[in-house]
């Protein structure tokens, strides 16, 4: 069956191009020409992966990424985005997009980039409640990490909630804003809040049994934050 791809764009000339190229890839998509009719496909309509243009007339395409993820915080989201506009670009990862594309771009790379994380989405599992760790298995039902040896280590709520949000990102540097964003749900960047993070991540790397003075699964990402490392079958 053919993956469908909603496009929300409100310039035709660049739509009718996405759509076309998108059809002739063999997906299936679907598209809305305003920010109105596409918050009302991205919250009802099935599809596989959102394109979504920031600038859109009637609703934002932040405000649609805001109100999508709360429905839906799995679906994958590459959001085009201008040149100069690397401010929502920010917000917009944030806010859970997978990707983003600046205008202008081929078509070569949009299919490239479609198919990234398309394949990206298709490995993470939809509800992440148990999933293999390097030598062993985390299980979210428990707050535990189980190796191969027969040990188990805890895990608080919040530590739990932390590597399930990088391997949900894995291979991606996640910044500490996006962190506490996202699993403190906290704007703060108060530097003891940020040290939070730190300490977090810290802990997380003994209980993976990460070596901590030159980490392999917990990577810092100099100037960026932290990235989940997960060997990936890549094809290309
Ligand atoms: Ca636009």
């Amino acid at each position: 069956m053919p993956q469908r791809i909603l496009v929300i764009e409100d310039e035709a000339p660049i739509r009718r191009g996405l759509v076309d190229a998108l059809a002739h890839s063999g997906y299936m998509p679907l598209e809305a020409a305003d920010g109105k009719a596409g918050l009302e496909l991205a919250l009802t309509a099935e599809y596989d992966l959102l394109l979504l243009d920031l600038m859109l007339p009637k609703v934002a395409g932040l405000e649609i990424l805001q109100q999508l993820r709360q429905v839906r915080p799995a679906v994958a989201v590459i959001i085009l985005t201008a040149l100069g506009q690397e401010g929502d670009r920010v917000r917009g990862l944030k806010l859970g997009a997978d990707d983003y594309i600046v205008k202008p771009f081929s078509v070569k790379e949009l299919l490239a980039r479609v198919e990234a994380v398309l394949r990206r989405s298709a490995e993470r599992p939809s509800d992440l409640r148990r999933f293999a760790i390097p030598g062993g298995t985390a299980d979210l039902d428990r707050c535990e990490l189980r190796f191969d040896d027969g040990q188990r280590c805890e895990l608080s709520q919040r530590e739990m909630e932390l590597l399930r949000y990088l391997v949900r990102n894995a291979n991606r540097a996640v910044s500490r804003d996006e962190i506490l964003a996202r699993v403190w749900g906290l704007g703060s960047t108060a530097n003891i809040v940020t040290r939070t993070v730190d300490m977090h991540v810290a802990r997380l790397r003994e209980k993976l049994r990460d070596d901590v003075s030159d980490p392999r699964v917990l990577l810092t990402v100099r100037g960026k934050g932290y990235m989940y490392a997960q060997e990936q079958v890549d094809n290309e």
